[in-house]
């Protein structure tokens, strides 16, 4: 599933780092930048390179545990563009609760929650103020807001200095935000399983570090090479349960009318939009397990697919194909459940459907 999602960072960063008395010293800092406008107007090229703002962090040390053993643990969340013009952010305090357990499963000292969402609320309200914000636009409202755009916030992790193997101390927390387009579909929907692991027991599979990532990066290369777009992982002592799309946590619609998704442990990622959809099927009356499924069960049983996480939202699968079986849901076409989860989401988080959980936070 393809997206325009590139790398042109706004130019506020903040950055903190770990103290040895506990308290973590903050600091906004606002890259190189001309006004938004004047950022369009340059040719390609000198665009592309001021957009990135890449070589931006010199302070930072590079030789460290992170870029050496994967000691890296990050977020990812949006902030929605209103009607009114103001940008709301969907569950930070999750995000929040999520770093600092990332960050302590990975026994660093985790970041806390409060300074977590003020400081993605205030880098989100510095960009804005400098023009560096996607504008509400009514188009979206014709497609339920599949074609909007928000503001992509990454929070990351980031070591001290080191070479010899060892823990991180002293961390930095540092979060960039760039824009995020339309979601474009891919050429196809068609998933693939695969018998590489992603997460084993006892792992890491249920902390969000970028050395998860690997596997699934190489995996959905190779899916994509034999024509499908999303891979999917089962479980690393059967091979039996499904666990996760490539990136992203998975959902069943079954014939029977229930919605399945497999139940967190230490190998799945305990996704927002996954604790979100949840809800929200609930909401709508349809009842919901968490549980062990087989992929048996799943070809046999399934009615409708679909992925969901903060990048995607939530993506409908049309075929799954396991040992050279393959099952197609619903005609291959977005399924009706699938479908009102989508539009619900993107209705709540756009502002143009009541939010009956409270999920949205105004920046400002
Ligand atoms: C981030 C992530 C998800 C989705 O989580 P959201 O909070 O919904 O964005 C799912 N699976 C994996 C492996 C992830 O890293």
């Amino acid at each position: 599933m393809a997206k325009s999602f590139s790398l042109s960072l706004y130019p506020w960063v903040y950055k903190a780092q770990h103290q040895p008395d506990g308290s973590w010293q903050e600091a906004f800092e606002a890259k190189v930048h001309l006004a938004p406008e004047a950022e369009a107007a340059l040719p390609h090229e000198g665009r592309m390179a001021l957009l990135a703002r890449r070589n931006s962090f010199p302070d930072l040390p590079l030789v460290n545990y992170s870029t050496q053993y994967g000691f890296s643990v990050f977020e990812g969340l949006k902030a929605f563009p209103q009607k009114d013009g103001s940008l709301k952010l969907f569950r930070p305090d999750e995000n929040a609760r999520r770093m600092r357990r990332s960050m302590e499963g990975l026994k660093m000292p985790g970041f806390p929650e409060e300074l977590f969402v003020l400081a993605v609320k205030e880098v989100v309200r510095r960009n804005k103020e400098l023009g560096f914000y996607p504008r509400y636009n009514p188009e979206w409202e014709k497609d339920g807001f599949l074609s909007g755009h928000a503001v992509y916030i990454r929070p990351f992790s980031y070591t001290e200095p080191g070479i010899g193997l060892d823990l991180s101390h002293h961390p930095w927390v540092v979060i960039i935000t760039t824009p995020v387009g339309a979601y474009f579909e891919g050429p196809n929907n068609k998933a693939v399983t695969t018998d590489r692991i992603r997460a084993t027991p006892k792992g890491t599979g249920w902390i969000k570090c970028s050395a998860n990532y690997v596997i699934p990066t190489l995996v959905k290369k190779e899916a994509n090479e034999q024509g499908y777009m999303e891979a999917i992982f089962l479980d690393a002592r059967e091979q039996r349960y499904v666990e996760e799309g490539s990136s992203c946590n998975i959902f069943f619609y079954l014939k029977n009318g229930t919605l399945v998704t497999p139940e967190l442990g230490d190998t799945i990622l305990p996704g927002i939009t996954r604790k979100s959809v949840l809800a929200l099927a609930t909401h709508m009356g349809i009842p919901t397990e968490e549980r062990k499924i087989s992929i048996d069960e799943v070809l046999s049983e399934a009615k409708e697919v679909f992925v969901t996480g903060t990048a995607a939202g939530i993506s409908y699968i049309e075929s799954i194909t396991h040992e050279g079986k393959t099952a197609v849901f619903n005609d291959g076409k977005m399924g009706e459940v699938t479908r009102t989860l989508l539009l619900t989401l993107k209705g709540i988080q756009y502002g143009a459907k009541e939010d009956p959980f409270g999920w949205m936070v105004p920046v400002e």
